[in-house]
C-alpha cells in the first residue's frame, strides 16, 4: 500500500486545501506588488488594478459571463449571496416583494430570505423531494405576478446534487424575472455557463476550488438584460458602486488561479474523483448491509458521498473514526438538536439523518486514503452495531416501526 498521512481530509465540500500553484501565484502580491488596487497616481496601484483586470477576465470566462466587468468581488459566497438576494430585492421593490427560493439552499441565502420576510417580503420555499433536486415545474408554479427574483442553487453542499439550472433559467427568463445560482459547490465541477443557462447573478467562492479563503465574487449581468442592486455596503464605491472596500489583491489573484486551473485539469480531475467516490461507495456497501445514498445517484457532484448508516449514530461514527475528516447530518448547528435540515426536507427521518456522513472528495485524495477509510469505516460500522439492541432486532427481522415502545 502506499504512503498515506493521517489525518487523511475528506470534508472537501467544507474547504479545500489550496492548491501550491495558487500559493505561488498570489505570494508576489504580499510583499513585492503590495498596491492598492485603486491608486491611479503610481506604479503601485496600476500593477495591483493590472493584475485585478486579469484576474477578472480568467473568472469572466471561466463562467462565460460577457464581460469581465460583470464580475463583482467580495469576501466571499456568503457575502455574494447576501448581497445578491437583498441587493436584487431592494432594487426590485417597485415590481413586487415575492421570492422564490428552495428548502435546500445554504444559510446565506436562506437566511437573507428571512431577514427580508421581517421587512414585508414573501418568500416561497420550494420542497424537493427524497431526490434532493429540485423540479422546475415546482418553481414554475410558485412563481406569481409579484416575483421578482429566484435563487437556487447550482450543487448541493450536503448532499451533492446537482440542480435543472438551464431549465429554470428559461423560466425565469421567459418571464423577466432577475435568476441568482449560488453556483459555490458546482463550478468547475458540472457544466456552468450564465449565458447558456440564463442566470442573471451567480455567487462564486475561491476556497471550494482550492484557491484562498476569504475571496469571492458575485456576477450581475450587464447586458440583456441590465441587472441592478442596491449595494450593502457603503464606503468609496469600489467594484462601481456594488460592493466598497479596498481589493484583496493578492487573494483574487489567487482566485483566478484556482480558477485558470479548474479550466485546464477539471474535466480529468473530475473523472479521477468520481472514481474515488465509486471505489469508496463500492467498498462500503459490498461489506456492510443497511447503507443508503443519500440523493440522486446520478446528478451528484463526482467527489460527493453522502450515505446513511443505519442504527450507527453519526456523531459516534465520526469520533470512531477521528483520523479521518467528515462531517455529518447530525452535527447539530448552533444550539439546536435538529439534524440537518437538507437531509429532512428530502424526507429522511431523523435517526436516518443523524445516522448520515458526507465523504467529500477532492483534487488532494488517493486510491490509498480511499481504501483505508473504507476499511476503517467498515470496522466502526460493524463494531457499533454489535453494541446496538436495535440493530440486533433488527438483523433477527423485527420491524422496529412497527414496535409500541413504552411510555416514559
Ligand atoms: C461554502 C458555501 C457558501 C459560503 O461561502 P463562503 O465563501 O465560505 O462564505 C455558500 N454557498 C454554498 C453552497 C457553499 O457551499
Amino acid at each position: 500500500m502506499s504512503e498515506i498521512s493521517i489525518p487523511i481530509y475528506m470534508d472537501n465540500h467544507a474547504t479545500t486545501r489550496m492548491d501550491p500553484r495558487v500559493l505561488q501565484a498570489m505570494l508576489p502580491y504580499f510583499t513585492e506588488i503590495y498596491g492598492n488596487a485603486a491608486s491611479r497616481t503610481h506604479r503601485f496601484g496600476w500593477e495591483g488594478e493590472a493584475a485585478v483586470s486579469d484576474a477578472r477576465e480568467t473568472i469572466a470566462q471561466f463562467i462565460g459571463a460577457e464581460s469581465e466587468k460583470e464580475i463583482v468581488f467580495t469576501s466571499g459566497a456568503t457575502e455574494s449571496n447576501n448581497l445578491a438576494v437583498k441587493g436584487v430585492a431592494e432594487y426590485y421593490k417597485g415590481r413586487g416583494n415575492h421570492i422564490v427560493t428552495t428548502v435546500i439552499e445554504h444559510k446565506a441565502v436562506l437566511d437573507s430570505c428571512k431577514r427580508l420576510e421581517k421587512e414585508g417580503y414573501e418568500v416561497t420555499y420550494v420542497g424537493v423531494g427524497s431526490s434532493g433536486v429540485v423540479d422546475p415545474k415546482a418553481i414554475e408554479a410558485a412563481i406569481t405576478d409579484k416575483t421578482i427574483l429566484v435563487s437556487v442553487m447550482l450543487a448541493n453542499n450536503e448532499v451533492g446534487t446537482i440542480q435543472p439550472i438551464r431549465e429554470i433559467g428559461q423560466i425565469t427568463r421567459a418571464r423577466n424575472i432577475v435568476f441568482h445560482c449560488d453556483a459555490v459547490q458546482g463550478v468547475g465541477k458540472t457544466p456552468f455557463d450564465v449565458k447558456d443557462m440564463n442566470v442573471d447573478l451567480a455567487s462564486l467562492t475561491a476556497h471550494k476550488i482550492y484557491g484562498p479563503k476569504g475571496i469571492g465574487a458575485l456576477y450581475v449581468r450587464r447586458s440583456k438584460p441590465r441587472i441592478r442592486l442596491v449595494a450593502q455596503m457603503d464606503g468609496g464605491g469600489h467594484e462601481r458602486g456594488n460592493r466598497s472596500g479596498t481589493l484583496n489583491v493578492a487573494g483574487i489573484v489567487g482566485f483566478a488561479k484556482a480558477c485558470q486551473i479548474m479550466m485546464q485539469d477539471g474535466v480529468a480531475e473530475n473523472e479521477r474523483v468520481f472514481a474515488l467516490r465509486q471505489s469508496l461507495y463500492s467498498q462500503l456497501t459490498s461489506a456492510l448491509s443497511d447503507v443508503v445514498l443519500n440523493g440522486d445517484a446520478e446528478r451528484r457532484l463526482p467527489g460527493n458521498l453522502n450515505v446513511s448508516f443505519a442504527f450507527v449514530e453519526g456523531e459516534g461514527l465520526m469520533m470512531a473514526i477521528k483520523d479521518v475528516a467528515v462531517s455529518s447530518g447530525s452535527a447539530c448547528t448552533s444550539a439546536s438538536l435538529e439534524p440537518s435540515y437538507v437531509l429532512r426536507a428530502m424526507g429522511l427521518d431523523e435517526d436516518m439523518a443523524h445516522s448520515s456522513i458526507r465523504f467529500g472528495l477532492g483534487r488532494f485524495n488517493t486510491q490509498a486514503e480511499v481504501d483505508f477509510v473504507a476499511k476503517l469505516v467498515i470496522d466502526k460500522v460493524n463494531k457499533l452495531r454489535a453494541m446496538s439492541p436495535l440493530y440486533e432486532m433488527h438483523q433477527e427481522g423485527v420491524d422496529l416501526k412497527s414496535i409500541q415502545w413504552a411510555a416514559h
